[in-house]
């Protein structure tokens, strides 16, 4: 279900565009660039009333690149601090790496080799096939991270069952 209440969720769905055959054919992009235009506040505030303790979060982990956007904002929000997990070669070494498959194509993310344990909230912009968040998820478990939840602005459920599987996943709004 939805974190949102119905007309919010509907206010917000009015931002958020579908953009088809990109970045490539037979994708349809969800577009939530008028959403942090119009509505950047009332999205962060609406994450960090996510049911999470977050009495006991560190960090909160922003997946390259929305996910920058809404995770650095959600942890300024939050008072909490920030690590990013980027794509390959961005990060100065020591890393980890993982490779993971995209709705469109694959790819390495990475993150830096942190040596002390932390509570984390894994925070991207779109919800698909679920690779990209079972990466960043493996990448958090090898720096011995718990994971208290990863929160998604939008979850695409007909390309994932995880949210049946895994009581950590929040999302704004379903398709
Ligand atoms: P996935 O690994 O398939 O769950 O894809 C999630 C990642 O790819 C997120 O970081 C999204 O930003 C991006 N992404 C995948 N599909 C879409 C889509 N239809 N619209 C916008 N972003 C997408």
């Amino acid at each position: 279900m939805s974190l949102l209440h119905p007309s919010n969720k509907e206010e917000f769905e009015k931002y958020i565009l579908d953009v088809e055959n990109f970045p490539k054919e037979n994708v349809v992009f969800k577009d939530i660039s008028p959403l942090l235009a119009n509505k950047f506040t009332e999205v962060v505030t609406a994450f960090s009333q996510a049911p999470i303790d977050w009495s006991g979060v560190e960090h909160i982990i922003g997946i390259e690149s929305r996910g920058f956007i809404l995770g650095s904002a959600l942890a300024i929000h939050l008072n909490k601090g920030f690590i990013p997990i980027r794509k390959k070669g961005k990060l100065p070494p020591p890393v980890y790496s993982q490779s993971y498959q995209l709705e469109y194509g694959e790819d390495i993310l990475e993150m830096k080799e942190i040596s002390s344990p932390s509570s984390v909230v894994l925070v991207d912009d779109v919800l698909a096939t679920g690779g990209t968040i079972q990466a960043a998820a493996k990448l958090c478990e090898r720096n011995n991270f718990s994971i208290k939840a990863k929160l998604f602005l939008i979850n695409l459920t007909f390309l994932n069952q995880l949210k049946e599987s895994n009581p950590l996943i929040h999302s704004l709004i379903e398709y």
